[in-house]
């Protein structure tokens, strides 16, 4: 009986170790079991949220992406996607009250082009409006065809511009023709840039080197920094190139005449001060945001100590009696050179 009794505890434990480890490999094996289940649904709605954000719907890619990281919470790689995908939504809202707003111009058809005969006290110059100079990041959506165009779209303008005697000039120069201080170069014209986004100096600098071409930027002071958005160093950089003449484009680019006087003052003067305290010159030339402006605006504009400004209305001539409202051609990113050559054609 003791033999026995010896031989049944011996097995009993021997048993125990074995069920408990058993026990250990299948609670080991359901968690790897489950955890990878988890994973794959997380990596599924991951995909889901990526092909929606490649057709523009950042907002419903946005609810996936959430969800794909609450169904597998150490998933660490899905942060970067969910606030991509924020500043995403962000700028398309930016974009749809750019198109409530205007700030896109409706440029005259081709067969329809305003006179440019010039009156004496005028100057036949186009001053050109730019956006963003990169590939279209949403193909099909007519705001961004119009706000984008490709580096390698500006590379043919330049290169047009400057094999047709094209010669770009500063807003400075062009101020200083019209108070017949300097004569300028045959065919002048001004390049401007809107809202100091970072793909200009990143596509547009490096071709203004090529062409030896001068440019005039916008730039919205408070948000410079923000990974879309020129950071102080390429400003100064860019400045002291003597390519690039700095202008301000407000500190928030707000709509100024959604706002009180004392906000529009601080908008106004206050981009001008953030710009002239990191540059160490003065600033003189300004944007109105959307190509919004009241003669509040504009009267804020000179006090400021700006020289003058660029609108968003069509048209080719300058004089002096037009300062604070400069008229452009926006160049549309689904223009042709052809095209961009008949609006700039006296
Ligand atoms: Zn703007």
């Amino acid at each position: 009986m003791f033999v026995v009794n010896l031989n049944g505890r011996l097995i009993f434990r021997k048993m125990t170790k074995k069920i408990k480890l058993l026990l250990i490999i299948v609670f080991v094996a359901l968690i790897a079991v489950l955890g990878s289940w988890l994973y794959y649904q997380s990596e599924q709605l991951k995909n889901r949220a990526d092909s929606l954000l490649k057709y523009g719907n950042a907002k419903d890619a946005l609810a996936f992406y959430k969800r794909a990281q609450s169904t597998f919470p150490l998933r660490f790689d899905l942060a970067n996607n969910i606030s991509g995908t924020k500043l995403i939504i962000k700028s398309n809202q930016d974009y749809n009250r750019i198109t409530e707003l205007a700030e896109l111009q409706e440029p005259p058809p081709l067969t329809n082009l305003p006179s440019t005969i010039v009156a004496p006290n005028e100057l036949f110059i186009p001053i050109l409006m730019y956006h963003h100079i990169r590939i279209n990041p949403m193909p099909g959506n007519p705001v961004w065809a119009a706000l984008n165009v490709s580096p390698d779209q500006l590379d043919q303008q330049l290169s047009y511009l400057s094999t047709h005697n094209y010669h770009a000039i500063t807003l400075d120069e062009l101020s200083d023709a019209l108070d017949g201080k300097i004569s300028l170069p045959p065919n002048p014209i001004v390049l401007t840039f809107d809202d100091g986004y970072r793909n200009f100096y990143e596509n547009a600098f490096p071709l203004l080197k090529k062409y030896h071409m001068k440019a005039v930027q916008f730039v919205i002071t408070q948000v410079l920094g923000i990974p879309a958005y020129l950071t102080w160093d390429q400003i100064i950089e860019m400045d002291k190139s003597g390519l690039v003449e700095i202008g301000a484009h407000t500190r928030h680019h707000p709509n100024l005449p959604d706002l009180s006087q004392k906000e529009i003052v601080d908008e106004i003067k206050g981009s001008k001060l953030d710009l002239e305290k990191r540059l160490k010159k003065p600033v003189h030339w300004f944007a109105y945001p959307y190509g919004s402006y009241s003669p509040f605006i504009i009267q804020t504009v000179r006090d400021a100590g700006f020289k003058g400004a660029a609108s968003t209305v069509y048209g080719t001539n300058q004089s002096k009696d037009n300062l604070y409202l400069f008229p452009r051609i926006m160049i549309d990113g689904r223009f042709s050179v052809d095209n961009i050559a008949r609006r700039i054609k006296q």
